[in-house]
């Protein structure tokens, strides 16, 4: 068995593999894809160190920082059950059984996508899922966040302060986010709030040059010019396949303590997948180490 198996392979999980090798101790990472949500991003600024990479070039580096050490990356596997016997065991979608002492994952999460014509073409092109990494891409310019719950309405807020202009737009006939946050974002003179809407098109040529929405009461169709889209309609953890297993919150999210542990003894996590509250990759890569060094320590009391 292994004394620390890793499940995901994204920064979270590839920070504590490494953290749990350097212990000396038996360590394994199965993982989907490796990489993670990396993979699939363009520019990273906000890696601390490092003032621009690109995510196919981080993961690289992820890649050969893992095998610098002995750990068996088991790539392309996907996880579908976790139990807890005598050891921890992990069953995968091809039917074999990893067990291991203590578990960590790290299965990461995804946007939820608003699935409009436009959105998948101009990913990265000026459709964007987070105002803290690409924000600062559109200084001056103008746009539009999707979205109207507490995660949209601090996107607006955050992106008030580097735009020209922001035009929110919500599905519902109000804005779903807390109270303080509305009063804020209508103090704001450079944003528009649309309520009522509906998002039907991101229009571009090579990038984004507008959003086309639906008044749902007229049912009239509008066009705005702009620069930007940012899609907050949430964020959906990779924990379904853990059922009711261990502790999530109502949104999915894997509760852990400040040790990375669950409430199962020995399965800790870490990342996106948890109830961190701020998700990024350096977070995700704390978080990592967090869960690895409070599973070494819970072997050696063990
Ligand atoms: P993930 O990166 O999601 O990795 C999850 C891992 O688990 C993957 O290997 C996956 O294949 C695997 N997995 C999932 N389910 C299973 C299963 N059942 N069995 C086995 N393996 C499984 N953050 C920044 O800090 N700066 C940025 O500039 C930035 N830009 C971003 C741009 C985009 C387009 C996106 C999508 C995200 C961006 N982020 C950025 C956020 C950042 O990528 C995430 O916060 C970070 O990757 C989370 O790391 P993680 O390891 O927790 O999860």
């Amino acid at each position: 068995p292994y004394d620390v198996l890793v499940v995901g392979g994204g920064p979270a999980g590839a920070s504590a593999a490494i953290y749990a090798a350097r212990k000396g101790i038996r360590t394994g990472i199965v993982a989907e894809r490796f990489g993670g949500q990396v993979m699939d991003t363009v520019g990273i600024e906000n890696f601390i160190s490092v003032k621009h990479t690109e995510g196919p070039k981080l993961v690289a580096s992820l890649e050969e920082h893992v095998k610098d050490y002995g750990i068996d990356v088991m790539n392309l596997q996907r996880a579908k059950h976790l139990e807890k016997k005598e050891l921890i065991e992990i069953e995968l979608e091809n039917g074999a059984v990893l067990k291991s002492k203590t578990v960590i994952l790290s299965t990461g999460a995804r946007w939820r996508n608003v699935g409009v014509p436009g959105e998948k073409e101009f990913t990265g092109k000026g459709v964007a899922y987070c105002p803290h990494c690409d924000g600062p891409l559109f200084e001056g310019k103008r746009v539009a966040v999707i979205g109207g719950g507490n995660s949209g309405v601090e996107a607006a807020i955050d992106l008030a302060g580097i735009v020209k202009h922001v035009t929110l737009l919500e599905f519902n006939s109000e804005l779903k986010a807390d109270a303080v946050l509305q009063k804020r974002l209508h103090s704001l003179p450079n944003v528009t709030v649309l309520t009522n809407v509906q998002t039907k098109e991101i229009t571009g040529t090579d990038k984004v040059n507008g959003i086309s929405y639906m008044d749902r009461e007229t049912e009239e169709t509008h066009h705005v010019e702009l620069e930007g889209v940012f899609v907050q309609i949430g964020l959906i953890p990779n924990t379904d396949w853990l059922g009711d297993a261990l502790e999530r919150t109502r949104f999915g999210e894997i509760v852990v303590d400040k040790h990375g542990a669950t409430d199962i003894p020995g399965v800790f996590a870490a990342g996106d997948c948890t109830n961190s509250p701020y998700k990024q990759i350096i977070i995700s890569m704390g978080s990592g180490a967090t869960a690895a060094l409070g599973a070494f320590d819970y072997l050696i009391r063990n």
